[in-house]
């Protein structure tokens, strides 16, 4: 099902070597060199020190479960695989946040500090979206 219903994400200004990183699966950060640490959401200087130095490396794509909703309804708004689905705000290892959906487990087991790990979808272009799943000792037996 391949991207089909899915709003695809756009690209934003600096997100570029994200989004091409997602073409290999690979989950890639923007670290600050000044700061020496990563950044996230990907753009084109760094929001501590609004340095332009910037590398992209590769995150583990483990992390937990911050916050999360659970969203029954779409209100018409297309999503692959329809409601309910669980939108997450993901703690990476690397220290930074992103959200995502939670995936692979039923939406009432997803709770705040679950250990989960990155997955992905592909998206109509060659991207991939990443999701989060429960890492195996999250499971609900
Ligand atoms: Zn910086």
């Amino acid at each position: 099902m391949t991207g089909a219903g899915r709003l695809e994400p756009p690209v934003g200004q600096g997100a570029e070597p994200f989004w091409e990183g997602t073409r290999d699966r690979q989950l890639l950060l923007p670290w600050c060199t000044a700061c020496r640490r990563p950044f996230f959401y990907p753009r084109p200087f760094c929001p501590v020190c609004l340095g332009r130095d910037i590398e992209w490396r590769r995150a583990s794509g483990d992390g937990s479960v911050y916050a999360f909703t659970v969203e029954h309804r779409t209100e018409g708004v297309p999503f692959a695989g329809g409601a309910p689905f669980v939108v997450g705000l993901v703690a990476l290892d690397e220290g930074v946040r992103l959200m995502a959906n939670i995936v692979g487990c039923p939406t009432g087991d997803v709770r705040v500090g679950m250990a989960v790990t990155v997955s992905w979808e592909a998206l109509s272009d060659g991207r991939h979206l990443p999701l989060f799943t429960p890492q195996p000792g999250e499971r609900a037996s």
